[in-house]
């Protein structure tokens, strides 16, 4: 079976530094807020062009503290709207709905399934506080002009960021463009560590500052709390293995860009829709995401040929069962996607006979 991700392959392949990084901190008797994770923090602003980067445990807990951050400065209200798009992670709406904020979605593009800022621009009501585009499968969103609409509306922006680690547009990158932005490290994601982890990003040093708080129990002076705060810190632990996967992350991400690149020149069925955006050289393609109308079928047969595959993800957040409220929604074009995506292995670690045998496969698909 060609696995979907080998981490185990891929991990092994630094093995030595991180054996190495993590013994440094065994021995080092500091295991939380220490120098590893000062070190990764300045390390990943400087890679996403921004002055502030805050560890975290989780891609969610940026997202989450992020939003409370920006109630406790006053720029967010119960009830204010977030903007969308229909394909969204659940954890983006999770963080929308636990901070009492309305998500308001809208269709994604047919195309590069992110954000659209025609319907953004549709969406805006007086209630509207924040556009949270979430660049899915390594993949920019249209930043200039949700900048632009941002502006012209006085709304925030968070971006998350947690699928496209180094995606760019021009030469910025992802984390660059908005008020604020969402990471995590999870291990599969491109940027990965060895445990749940993540960061939020910002040139904004009051958000800075209230971060850094908010994540270590609202105090920024031991024992005395300013907020009502959570324990959401990165551990000196992972950021010493992120600090190593840094390192290579542009190697890993070269490997992804020669797979996609193969998947693109290669797959020739009618049957199978390719990724349709521009700038594939900026894509840093976490997922390889195609279309065919007989989705079940085509998984089901790559399974028979030995090709593991997903589906990201096989349901709206607005129709899981966690919201009974918001399952009367309806986007058709958003459910017609899910119906049919799938997403092909862009595994850096696959051998070209892998690639080969999954193009080949594809191509053989009769329906
Ligand atoms: C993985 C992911 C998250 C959540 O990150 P965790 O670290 O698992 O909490 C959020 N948004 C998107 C788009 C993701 O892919």
């Amino acid at each position: 079976m060609i696995n979907f991700l080998n981490l185990k392959k891929i991990n092994a392949s630094y093995a030595e530094e991180l054996k190495a990084a993590s013994a440094r901190v065994i021995d080092s008797g500091y295991y939380i807020l220490g120098p590893e994770v000062r070190t990764f923090e300045q390390e990943f602003a400087d890679f996403c062009g921004v002055k502030h980067c805050i560890g975290l445990a989780s891609g969610l807990d940026a997202l989450v503290l992020i939003l409370r951050a920006w109630k406790l400065m006053g720029k967010l209200q119960d009830g204010d709207e977030v903007i969308i798009q229909a394909n969204a992670y659940i954890a983006c709406v999770l963080a929308i709905t636990e901070n009492n904020l309305k998500p308001v979605f809208v269709e994604p593009d047919e195309h590069s399934y992110n954000i659209d800022p025609a319907k953004i621009r549709e969406a805006i009501t007086a209630k509207t506080r924040v556009i949270m585009p979430v660049h899915l499968y390594g993949y920019l969103s249209p930043m200039p002009e949700i900048m632009d609409i941002a502006r012209e509306s006085n709304l925030l922006v968070l971006e998350d960021c947690s699928q496209s680690h180094g995606a760019s547009l021009g030469d910025k990158r992802a984390g660059f463009w908005g008020d604020a932005s969402a990471f995590s490290f999870y291990p599969s994601k491109n940027l990965g560590a060895l445990a749940d982890s993540g960061a939020a990003t910002t040139n904004d040093e009051e958000l800075e500052t209230m971060l850094r708080a908010l994540r270590n129990y609202g105090s920024k002076e031991r024992y005395y709390n300013l907020y009502q705060g959570v324990n959401s810190r990165l551990s000196e632990m992972q950021a010493a293995l992120l600090s190593v996967k840094l390192k290579y992350f542009w190697q890993e991400v070269d490997n992804r860009r020669s797979i996609a690149e193969r998947y693109l020149a290669g797959i020739k069925n009618p049957l199978i829709t390719l990724p349709q955006v521009d700038r594939t050289e900026q894509h840093t393609w976490h997922l390889f995401v195609v279309r065919c109308q007989q989705r079940d079928a085509f998984k089901a047969y790559l399974h028979e040929n030995g090709i593991e595959t997903i589906i990201h993800y096989p349901k709206p957040p607005y129709l899981q069962a966690a919201y009974p409220e918001m399952n009367h929604l309806s986007f058709p074009l958003n459910e017609q996607i899910h119906d049919e995506i799938l997403s092909l292995s862009a595994d850096p670690s696959l051998s070209d006979a892998d690639v080969q045998h999954i193009i080949d496969t594809c191509n053989r698909f009769a329906g």
